[in-house]
């Protein structure tokens, strides 16, 4: 799935590739995709309006149009589009198109059917229930290490899970937040409020090495003409890991084998030495 990175990096390509384009018409191909909406109503909030920004909150891209309206886009597992020309067909599992009045055509295409749209209007964006609980952005003043601390001393739960909770930290997936404490040489089982001073600094500054480190690595995927963001879904392997899905093999500081642990349904990588 892709993560923050990867979603920052569609973002930008997307921006580059549409941004001040106007929609002719548009068409929802698989209802279930923007389920607040009917078809033809998400066709008509599209119809006539100019993109006029394209951003990131969390993992959800807003593009803002020049109607009063936003079109809020989840990728999920396998969400990708494609700007085509008239001459090019839809690619399987096309399942939302967007008509620009060139004759060009963006097309949402999602092999696994989780992806989601929703369009809002602008004025109520950020009481959404898709956005209003996330946590400050990861690069914003608004994530300090005071606001970290704050909620970490409130928490009881094992760090691992707190990191993964959008609310509080946002932007931290499984693979990050197993590097972010690895880094951070902070045990995932050690209870959120448990973690003080220096640890919080460290934490705190790590989501960010970790996550840039990542946004970093996106930029040096070639851009495709087609696939906007293509390359995307194989970010994560151009990631040199430390811990993650490295289990057995040497710690990169102290050689001790990594380890793998289950919490909440999902793996955690980490070594026991380093990591208190
Ligand atoms: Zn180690």
């Amino acid at each position: 799935m892709p993560e923050l990175p990867e979603v920052e990096h569609v973002t930008n390509a997307l921006r580059g590739a549409v941004l001040g384009r106007a929609i002719e018409n548009a068409s929802l191909l698989r209802p279930r995709l923007a389920p607040d909406s009917k078809p033809a109503a998400f066709a008509k909030k599209l119809a006539g309006a100019t993109i006029q920004s394209i951003t990131r909150r969390g993992k959800h891209i807003l593009l803002e149009l020049d109607n009063g309206n936003t079109l809020i886009v989840h990728l999920r597992m396998s969400g990708r589009f494609h700007l085509l020309n008239p001459d090019d067909e839809d690619p399987k599992f096309s399942h939302a198109i967007f008509y620009f009045a060139d004759g060009e055509r963006l097309v949402f295409q999602d092999q696994r059917h989780f992806g989601l749209m929703k369009i809002v209007k602008t004025k109520q964006l950020h009481e959404t229930k898709e956005l209003s609980k996330l946590a400050p952005e990861p690069f914003s003043d608004e994530f300090s290490v005071e606001y970290l601390a704050d909620i970490l001393k409130r928490s009881n739960r094992v760090i691992k899970e707190f990191l993964l909770d959008q609310t509080k930290v946002c932007g931290v997936g499984n693979i990050y937040a197993s590097e972010t404490l690895f880094l951070s040489g902070i045990s995932p089982r050690k209870r959120a409020k448990s973690i003080r001073g220096k640890s919080i600094e460290k934490l705190h500054q790590n989501v960010r090495v970790i996550l840039s480190e990542a946004i970093d690595l996106t930029k040096t995927i070639v851009p495709d003409p087609v696939i906007i963001g293509e390359g995307v879904y194989g970010a994560g392997s151009l990631m040199r890991w430390r811990v993650y899905d490295r289990e057995g093999k040497e710690c990169p500081e102290c050689s001790s084998p990594i380890k793998r642990i289950r919490q909440g349904a999902r793996s955690t990588y980490f070594c026991a030495k380093c990591q208190r």
